[in-house]
């Protein structure tokens, strides 16, 4: 049977190693934590993954916690005018769930049921040089290191990567105690709001290890009032700075949040990045091929909430590519095939996810404004964050978000710019 390594176990690499595992594939996954320390560790990500995405956890029958996590039915925006108030509210609804489950929640539950079942689990962070020697061992070196430093055997595609430097600092926490949304107590969303100038806060339920939580993340714009965070170490200032920020900035949000407290001690996480896609295959000192995955290969910013979501993407772009592959070599040709084929889906999110981390053009605030009045808007743009591959039909070009708007307006005998 094929023996296949693959790197660092977060969302792609163990989706991956139990998807090939399933399959009857040899797989060893080398992590540079354990379960334990995992678990019992800092947050990661807020995670919120979409319908699509959680549906390739379902096919492999490792949704273990989806009946636990709340469901996440509606995807909120608000923009917050002048004087702090809100000048556009609204939800839309999702025509699937999503759901956010704590990355230590899950990656460690996964790894132990990867190990369960066979599985040959390393924990070693490993080094470019322990890949020259297992790319002589294996038929397929996979890299799911997310963001650590074996990225520098990527190059860096600058053709594809508009940005160098990061566009936002972000600042998470989770939290007991925060209230429903009065607008929609009956239904839980991820609410996005935009303070224009200044960034963004959004608010999601999410199942953690101690259950049933809401995150707050910031997403401050470099050198703004909002980019607070760095050298914060106190977890309890970290929430003190998150609630004072959105006393001033998001008071609406403020309001639900003045009983919460922190999770856990390692509830809280600051830290920026710069969106990068780089190119696929690694190619070691001795002369060996690796193929990158997920955020390796392709890390936007997490202002759209998609990381994730393209990480289960990729692994089940990468498992049907390796599966239908037969027994034929892993070479550079094929390796390059695979990543193409994930990044037919992943070029939707990188360009509308680096156009959310620019100052709005004038169209895209009409069509969030129209959201308001035009529930059909509101819904569409709230299932794009499902399929971000959709905006290409009414977010980019202006004449097609006038047209659109034209017509939903038309359909419902409302003027979009009522
Ligand atoms: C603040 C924040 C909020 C986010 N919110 C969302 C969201 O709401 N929705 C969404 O879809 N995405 C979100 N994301 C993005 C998402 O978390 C990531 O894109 C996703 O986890 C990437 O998955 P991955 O498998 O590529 O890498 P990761 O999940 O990062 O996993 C990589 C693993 O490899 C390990 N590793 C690293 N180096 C080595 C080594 N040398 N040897 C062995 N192991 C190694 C790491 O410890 C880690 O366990 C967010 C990210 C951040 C930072």
């Amino acid at each position: 049977m094929r023996k296949i390594l693959i790197v660092g176990a977060g969302q792609s690499g163990l989706q991956l190693a139990l998807g090939l595992q399933s399959q009857g594939y040899e797989v060893t996954l080398m992590s540079n934590r354990t379960a334990d320390e995992i678990r019992s560790g800092r947050v990661m990500s807020t995670q919120c993954m979409f319908h699509t995405a959680l549906q390739h956890e379902r096919d492999l029958g490792i949704n273990f916690w989806e009946s636990q996590a709340p469901r996440i039915e509606g995807l909120g925006v608000s923009v917050a005018g002048p004087e702090s108030q809100r000048v556009i509210d609204w939800v839309g609804k999702l025509d699937g769930i999503a759901q956010s489950v704590d990355q230590r929640v899950k990656m460690a539950g996964w790894m132990e049921t990867f190990a369960q079942r066979g599985g040959q689990l390393v924990i070693h962070g490993a080094a470019v040089s322990d890949l020259d020697f297992f790319s002589r061992t294996y038929d397929l070196v996979l890299v799911s290191a997310g963001k650590g430093e074996l990225v520098s055997m990527f190059g860096r595609d600058a053709s594809r990567s508009p940005y160098d430097a990061p566009q936002r600092a972000l600042a998470v926490a989770y939290v007991h105690g925060l209230g429903p949304r009065p607008e929609h107590p009956d239904f839980d969303a991820v609410r996005c709001n935009l303070i224009p100038g200044v960034g963004e806060l959004f608010v999601m339920p999410t199942f953690t290890t101690s259950g049933r939580a809401d995150i707050l993340f910031w997403e401050g714009i470099p050198g703004g009032p909002l980019d607070a965070f760095q050298g914060i170490k106190d977890p309890a200032e970290h929430l003190s700075l998150t609630l004072e920020l959105m006393e001033k900035f998001t008071p609406w949000e403020y309001a639900r949040a003045t009983k919460v407290e922190l999770t856990d001690a390692g509830g809280t996480l600051s830290g920026r990045y710069a969106p990068t896609v780089r190119n696929p295959i690694g190619r070691l000192p001795g002369g060996g091929l690796v193929l990158g995955v997920a955020d390796v290969v392709v890390a936007n910013d997490p202002i759209t909430g998609q990381g994730s979501n393209s990480a289960s993407k990729c692994a089940a772009a990468y498992l049907s590519s390796i599966v239908e592959h037969g027994d034929k070599p892993f070479d550079e040709a094929w390796m390059q095939s695979a990543f193409d084929r994930y990044w037919d889906t992943a070029q939707h999110v990188t360009k509308w996810t680096n156009a959310m981390l620019g100052v709005p053009p004038e169209h895209v605030l009409n069509l969030i404004g129209a959201a308001g009045q035009l529930q059909p808007v509101a819904d569409r743009f709230a299932n794009g964050f499902n399929n971000p591959a959709d905006f290409e039909n009414f977010f980019f070009d202006p004449a097609l978000t006038e047209a659109y708007l034209a017509e939903v307006a038309g359909a419902s005998g409302a003027s979009a710019s009522e």
